[in-house]
């Protein structure tokens, strides 16, 4: 359900834009109508500023938007143990998953596929979220 957050967010963004730019006008044309005078001014009073207001509003919604999408980049450093048990399946090409070292010190894990050390305890590497064990 929220797969591409960012996206969907996005697409809301523009969505509150035209449903408040509609609101705007058609609110704008119910005063100019029941309005005596200035009717129009106050049209384009209301149309305007609810242009603006959805303006800022949908550019809100953007910028979380493109929050969400940033964090995307940055979620795998966060969660070091990603699930990849279904890719070991069919990945043939790569290096052997046995082929990893305790380092000098015994402590550390270097990953076989970018070399990153890893704590002992670590199922996966923290860098690249390749299986360490
Ligand atoms: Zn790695």
């Amino acid at each position: 359900m929220f797969e591409k957050i960012d996206e969907k967010v996005k697409n809301l963004a523009v969505v509150i834009f035209l449903l408040e730019c509609i609101g705007a006008i058609i609110g704008g044309i119910v005063v100019w109508k029941t309005a005596d005078d200035y009717g129009f001014l106050l049209f384009l009073a209301i149309a305007g500023g609810g242009f603006i207001a959805a303006w800022i509003n949908s550019l809100i919604v953007y910028a979380i938007g493109e929050a969400a999408e940033g964090t995307k980049y940055v979620r795998p450093l966060c969660e070091p143990e990603p699930k990849q048990e279904s890719k070991e399946t069919n990945s043939k090409t790569a290096p052997a998953t046995n082929t990893h070292k305790p380092d000098a010190s015994s402590m550390t894990l270097v990953c076989p596929k970018c070399g990153t050390k890893n704590d002992v305890a670590r199922v996966f590497c923290i860098k690249c979220g390749e299986r360490l064990s």
